[in-house]
């Protein structure tokens, strides 16, 4: 049987960041059960570089939105990897969200992230006159990427280091046999064992039923899939920085991005579904066109074209959860490291997140 120091299972953007750093020192494969990495939440977000403003002081998701933005700046500018500093605007449409607006700068500056601060009037003036908002806090440090660059650096990377990355490679369990792990997993409709000594769950989606096959805990953990959609707006726009109205209880509003070609997309919205299932519900538009009114009332709706949906992976319905990384102090297995409800900002944490996981192991 084949033996590896470290199994990671999923490649998707946080799977392949953490298997970049550790091929430095061990011998890594990443597995996936699709046939392209990075198929589900790692191409299905809004490629956004997160400042890090919106987290609950010292949560992992405060700590390592900051950190992951520094590095990913510096790894896409080392690397030639598409991406621009845009800013983005958090728009108040009135006066009672515009207090909101103070406690999310002054949770922003506790977070480190002191460059945010109000637009000032002349600004809104110049820069935002085709939206219909009460005032707006801008944060500079926020920018967009080209992902699936990001996502090919770190396979690179991998291989480079003698890494290997295994498509249409799915996990199926794992069994303890003295101090490693005899991981089986199906590869085209084959079964197959490795040995690691170190195995990583970064199955996202799938996450907990991946540690419900590893733990014989008889507590089983749920998963829960909140999907959002997006829109792509057809045609010319005014809009030169993303715009964000206030953030909800599930994500952080229905948003406008563009992509590094200036194409403008709005979402995502939030529902829970009950299976993973990406189809695009087109019947509940006027939903989504009224968020957007609220701060942009002269939308030509005829213009938003459905474009795709993405899922996030959550551990309950009911609130914003932290990322969940847990070490043997916390489920008692030696060497296997958990990764559960990575969800936005998991994109622009990855670099810092495999940086965590490393230093930690
Ligand atoms: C709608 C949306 C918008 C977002 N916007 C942003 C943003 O703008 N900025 C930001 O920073 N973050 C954003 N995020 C978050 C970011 O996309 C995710 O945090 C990140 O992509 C998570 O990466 P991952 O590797 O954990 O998960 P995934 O990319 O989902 O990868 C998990 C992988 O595990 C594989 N897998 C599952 N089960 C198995 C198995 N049994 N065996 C083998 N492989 C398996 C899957 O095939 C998959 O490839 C957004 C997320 C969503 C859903």
């Amino acid at each position: 049987m084949e033996k590896v120091d470290t199994l990671i299972i999923g490649a998707g953007v946080v799977g392949l960041a953490i298997a970049a750093k550790l091929s430095h020192r061990r011998s890594v494969i990443v597995i996936d059960k699709e046939s392209r990495v990075g198929e589900h939440a790692s191409s299905r977000n809004s490629e956004v570089i997160h400042a890090g403003v919106y987290y609950p002081h010292g949560s992992l998701k405060h700590q390592l939105c900051v950190r992951g933005k520094a590095l990913l700046y510096t790894h896409c500018e080392q690397l030639n990897i598409p991406f621009q500093q845009l800013g983005k605007f958090i728009v108040a449409t009135n006066e009672e969200e515009a207090q909101n607006l103070e406690q999310i700068k002054t949770r922003a500056h506790a977070n480190s992230v002191t460059d945010i601060d109000f637009a000032s009037p002349k600004t809104i003036k110049q820069q935002l006159s085709y939206l219909k908002i009460h005032s707006a806090l801008f944060s500079p440090s926020t920018g967009i990427l080209d992902s699936h660059q990001f996502i090919l650096s770190l396979i690179a990377e991998i291989e480079r280091n003698g890494g290997i990355v295994a498509t249409q490679s799915e996990f199926i369990r794992a069994e303890r046999l003295g101090n490693d792990f005899i991981v089986t997993m199906r590869c085209d409709n084959e079964q197959f064992e490795m040995g690691c000594s170190q195995l990583i769950n970064c199955a996202g989606l799938n996450a907990p039923d991946v540690l419900n096959k590893i733990a014989d805990d008889s507590d089983k953990t749920t998963a829960y899939y909140c999907r959002g959609r997006y829109y792509r707006y057809q045609g010319k726009h005014p809009f030169q920085q993303l715009i964000y109205p206030l953030p909800n209880t599930h994500g952080l509003g229905v948003h406008a991005t563009l992509d590094l070609a200036g194409q403008l997309k709005f979402g995502p919205d939030t529902e829970y579904i009950e299976k993973i299932d990406y189809q695009f519900d087109d019947s509940q538009k006027a939903h989504f066109v009224a968020a957007i009114k609220r701060y942009w009332p002269t939308l030509d709706e005829s213009r938003l074209t459905p474009d795709y949906t993405g899922i996030r992976p959550k551990l309950s319905k009911n609130q914003q959860n932290d990322f969940e990384i847990q070490f043997e102090t916390t489920h008692g297995i030696s060497g296997f490291v958990n990764l559960m409800a990575i969800e936005s900002p998991g994109l622009t944490a990855s670099l810092a997140i495999a940086e965590y996981i490393e230093q930690r192991l």
